[in-house]
């Protein structure tokens, strides 16, 4: 029986087998650590009923755990030298599925109604391709994609806006927008040195477990974002600067702006990185009367 695919001898035999040279430009670092694995997988929860969608499976390396886990794997993969690598190594799993597309521009909706429409829990597994790591999280939860949780794997730094309070550096557009409809934790520092090649940042593993509804409620969710993303246009500016400039006709409705501030209870000269996800909600429920 072959050993698994993710330790580095086995690997090297596969890269060397196949002539496969690494693309930086699709963020190929691929694992060579079968506990490294196991562990991400474990944080997945997965059972014998769950669907598993993976982004990105490289040479096989995670489908394998995951096929092993899980009722069926559906992985997406743009690189088509990888297909016929896939078709090799993962032949013993008769429960994966590769899809030949580029994640960010395929219909995920349709591709779950036809390879998991029968199971009630799914989940998405990925060492993401970190030079799209932000869109792809965007995607999943903007097209509201049928899911309990996404387990991934990313740049370090990223992985901390992700999960950032108001009152820190990191805190910003993004951690309100993916906190907003999900409960995100790091569960998994990981070293470098179990990839190949080896990036040059250092990788966290992200939990980003899906509310049933958003944390607060929003009259317009669109608006919302238009907000939030003016409040951090410029972090040193106060928040009413930032929304004179960043709001349509924002100038003109400078008295209305500050009016509405302060009924709402929030300082002008606070600056966006203070206000909770409360708070902006509050005020962008408010703004938005500004505009109908
Ligand atoms: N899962 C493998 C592992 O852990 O060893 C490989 C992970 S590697 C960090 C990222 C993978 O995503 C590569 O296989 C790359 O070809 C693929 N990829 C890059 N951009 C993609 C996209 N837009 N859609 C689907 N896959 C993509």
């Amino acid at each position: 029986m072959n050993k698994e695919i993710a330790t580095p001898l086995r690997t090297r035999a596969i890269l060397e087998k196949y002539g496969f040279s690494f693309k930086k430009s699709l963020g190929q670092n691929f694992l060579i650590d079968t506990n490294i694995l196991q562990k991400i997988v474990s944080y997945a929860d997965l059972t014998e009923e769950t669907g598993v969608i993976e982004i990105g499976p490289g040479i096989g390396a995670l489908t394998e755990q995951l096929a092993k886990k899980a009722k069926k794997v559906i992985a997406f993969e743009i690189d088509q030298r990888l297909l016929p690598v896939l078709n090799d190594t993962l032949s013993p799993y008769e429960n994966v599925t590769i899809l030949h597309h580029d994640f960010l521009k395929a219909d995920v909706v349709k591709a779950i109604e036809d390879n998991l429409a029968n199971l009630e829990d799914r989940v998405l597994v990925a060492n993401l391709p970190y030079y799209i790591t932000t869109p792809i999280i965007m995607k999943c939860l903007e097209e509201h994609l049928p899911l309990r949780s996404l387990v991934v794997m990313m740049q370090k730094e990223v992985g901390d806006r992700l999960i950032a309070k108001p009152g820190s550096k990191n805190y910003g557009s993004l951690s309100i927008a993916v906190q907003y409809y999900s409960t995100a934790e790091i569960v998994m520092n990981v070293p470098k040195t179990v990839f190949i090649p080896q990036p040059n940042v250092d990788s966290v593993v992200v939990r980003l477990t899906l509310r049933k509804k958003p944390l607060v409620e929003v009259v317009d969710e669109d608006f919302f974002f238009t907000v939030t993303k003016a409040s951090f246009a410029q972090r040193r500016k106060t928040i009413i600067n930032n929304l004179i400039h960043g709001l349509p006709q924002g100038k003109e409705k400078k008295e209305d702006i500050v009016s509405i501030l302060h009924e709402t209870g929030i300082d002008s000269t606070r600056r966006g990185e203070t206000l909770s996800i409360e708070e902006f909600a509050l005020l962008s429920n408010k703004l938005l009367t500004l505009y109908s």
